[in-house]
């Protein structure tokens, strides 16, 4: 059975690409009938950061990746992990990775290093002038054992390093990038422990994907260049290394790497600004991958029994956020006016206002912006005014071009006599469309000259929806209260 795992490092918020690595891990899975599984690489200590754990997992959560083993969180938001190949948080298993490079040393596969920092910089430093590689030296590959037992007792800081083997090439075929080879030469003796008593990246990814049964690793292009000292633990260890897969970069339009500096980069951040998971995780798909048809709108369900590994491409991954806009658009706009009152009801409380859903037609007023907002932080930007206790505008902004200020004005009173007519159940688009408009014609009025004061009185905006929707939105009270300030104005 397949498994594939997001080993991911606790630093802070899930960025996106972290996010594709996920979604394609998953799918892969998933398609193929097999697990899933969430692991914690935390022990690179300097670099975790609290909360990091819990808002991995919450992301993945809301983007509906499911975890079928390993670190999860409950519904009490408590950290949970479950599984047989536990414990699933690197720090929770030094003693297995000790125990590793234990064997490793014993069997002459790794040795101890007391090369100092300094040392190891003034080394590189001349290999840098000599524009030779920049990898250890090999000062403390050879040295004898006795020495090695002497500082060991001294209790000098050291690390330990893995033999990489200095000839010959390593081989291996990516399930994406096809062969590739690696001069063993110009590949560091990799540090595997060290002096803080933690192993590194290397060695404990090596043994957990290994002892957890993983099948297939897929990650991000930048661990490329580690799979040969991967590979080559495997080999010291007498196990089989498991399938590959690298992910191609992602990268903005100016084709530059993904960063904080260029706008927003976690799972957390779209989720503020108000995208819906089924856009991102649609989107996020396509950074890589095409379903090798014209099909682009493709529910988490659909990928789970579409996506293959055939159909991955190597060059990078161009993120464009109209795309992702574009999606967010077609998605707002396929779900129904109800369904979407209950997803935008969070950040109507979260913009501070007080949607109570008696007292408003909260459809209606959704749908006056639901078929034109890029995210759900727009739609309840754009549909505020609707709450606003008082609206806040020149009374110069309510005469239409070439009309006056008088004739604004009376216009707006025969509206708000005409609408007064109108009963609280009779109030509609339709109910309240109809009477203006026959009153228009009837006096051959221009369209402009009452339908521009009477929509800038009930939404204080240059641009908005037609005064109709809004009025229907607003309800017969709020309405006439505005159309009465707005003569007061004029
Ligand atoms: N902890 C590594 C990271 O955060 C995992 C890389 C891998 O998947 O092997 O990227």
């Amino acid at each position: 059975m397949i498994k594939t795992r997001f080993a991911p490092s606790p630093t802070g918020f899930l960025h996106i690409g972290g996010l594709r690595t996920a979604l394609f891990a998953y799918l892969i899975a998933k398609k193929n009938g097999g697990d899933f599984l969430l692991r914690i690489e935390d022990t690179d200590r300097e670099r975790f950061v609290d909360g990091g754990i819990e808002n991995i997992i919450r992301s993945l959560q809301w983007a509906g990746i499911k975890i079928d083993e390993g670190v999860d969180m409950d519904t009490g938001n408590e950290i949970i992990q479950k599984g047989g190949s536990g414990p699933y948080i690197q720090s929770e298993r030094l003693d297995i990775y000790i125990e590793y490079i234990q064997k490793l040393l014993d069997e002459g596969h790794a040795y101890h290093c007391f090369c100092s920092k300094e040392k190891l910089e003034e080394v590189r430093h001349e290999q840098e002038e000599n524009k030779q590689p920049t990898i250890y030296d090999g000062t403390c590959r050879n040295m004898p054992e006795s020495e090695v037992k002497i500082m060991l007792r001294e209790e000098r800081e050291h690390v330990v390093r893995m033999k990489m083997p200095t000839e010959g090439v390593t081989k291996f075929n990516d399930l994406i990038h096809g062969e590739i080879e690696f001069q063993n030469k110009l590949i560091d003796d990799q540090v595997i422990l060290k002096s803080d008593g933690f192993p590194t990246y290397h060695l404990a990814n090596v043994i957990d994907d290994y002892l957890m049964g993983i099948t297939n690793v897929i990650r991000g292009d930048e661990w490329l260049p580690s799979v040969p000292k991967h590979i080559e633990l495997y080999k010291m260890l007498g196990w089989k290394p498991p399938y590959f897969a690298h992910l191609s970069l992602l990268v903005n339009e100016k084709k530059q790497k993904l960063s904080k500096r260029h706008g927003d980069v976690s799972v957390q951040d779209f989720e503020e600004k108000g995208y819906l998971p089924e856009a991102l995780i649609n989107f996020v798909a396509f950074l890589g991958w095409n379903p090798g048809s014209e099909k682009e709108i493709f529910t988490l369900d659909e990928l789970e029994k579409e996506f293959s590994f055939e159909k991955i491409g190597k060059s990078p991954s161009i993120f464009n956020r109209e795309k992702l806009d574009w999606y967010n658009r077609e998605y707002i706009k396929s779900m129904s006016n109800e369904e979407f009152a209950n997803r935008v009801m969070p950040f109507f409380v979260n913009a501070g206002l007080k949607v109570e859903s008696k007292k408003y037609k909260i459809e209606s007023i959704i749908a006056l912006e639901k078929e034109r907002a890029n995210t759900l932080v727009e739609l309840v930007d754009e549909v505020a005014f609707i709450f606003a206790e008082k609206l806040e505008y020149e009374p110069t902004l309510l005469v239409w071009k070439k009309s006056t200020r008088e004739d604004a004005k009376e216009k707006l009173e025969q509206v708000l006599q005409l609408l007064s007519q109108i009963d609280n159940n009779n109030w509609t688009k339709e109910g309240t469309q109809k009477i203006i408009m026959d009153w228009i014609s009837e006096k051959s009025y221009n369209n402009g000259d009452v339908l521009w004061p009477m929509r800038v009185a009930i939404s204080g905006k240059k641009n908005s929806p037609g005064p109709f929707e809004i009025a229907d939105a607003l309800g017969k009270d709020k309405t006439i209260e505005r159309l009465e300030t707005a003569v007061k104005l004029l």
